[in-house]
């Protein structure tokens, strides 16, 4: 069957690529959108990540009706009542420091974490799948605490500060199978793996 994953990161699509190979047990091609010819902007104004992995995932349905899979993910800081959350792709552009406007994302959340002790955090994953027959969502979360500087240079976006205990080591000083042993998006695509090989199981 031909999957398209509804995302433009290179990062995340290799992610979700090694993970769906090791997890589904039906045949299956990824095709990005790039491949489908999908140009369009999504518009993601859920106020969950559940919705907004929906919204992705039905916006490029429609467009393809082919199977889809979504995500939708990000980091939520506790000290910071669960910020940057749904907004974690534009923290610097949405809340920026006034004094440093150029701030990264994760600079700017270094900053706001300052002084802190509570560090607890949860990368979030909600993975949703349309096809003509099945559509859900799942989620899965990878807890672990910020640290105050970053550290390592795999992976991407917030991995450089997010530190594992079982590990000893950020997200990205690990490897990409380790990250996906334990990751949220690992977690999520797992599960939404084998409810579609179940479905799609002959
Ligand atoms: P979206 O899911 O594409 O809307 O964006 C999620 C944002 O959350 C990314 O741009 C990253 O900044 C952050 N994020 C999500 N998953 C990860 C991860 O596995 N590592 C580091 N940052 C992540």
């Amino acid at each position: 069957m031909k999957i398209v994953f509804a995302s433009g990161n290179a990062h995340k699509l290799r992610e979700v690529t090694e993970l769906l190979e090791a997890s589904m047990s039906v045949p299956f091609e990824l095709l990005s959108l790039k491949d489908i010819g999908f140009e369009g902007d999504i518009v993601e104004d859920g106020s969950t990540f559940e919705e907004n992995s929906m919204i992705k995932a039905k916006t490029v349905y429609d467009f393809c009706h082919l199977p889809v899979i979504a995500d939708d993910s990000g980091i939520c800081v506790d000290a910071l009542g669960g910020a940057p959350g749904i907004h974690s792709a534009r923290y610097a552009q949405v809340f920026a420091d006034k004094n440093s406007p150029d701030d990264t994302n994760t600079e700017l959340l270094l900053k706001n974490m300052a002084g802190k002790t509570d560090r607890k955090a949860q990368f979030v994953c909600a993975v949703s799948f349309v096809s003509e027959t099945l559509s859900f969502t799942v989620r899965g979360e990878c807890h672990g605490e910020v640290i105050n500087e970053k550290r390592g240079d795999g992976g991407f976006g917030y991995d450089p500060i997010f530190y594992m205990k079982e590990f000893q080591k950020t997200l990205s000083e690990v490897t990409e199978e380790e990250k996906n042993s334990v990751s949220h998006r690992g977690k999520a695509i797992r599960a939404a793996a084998e409810k579609i090989s179940r479905a799609f199981e002959k």
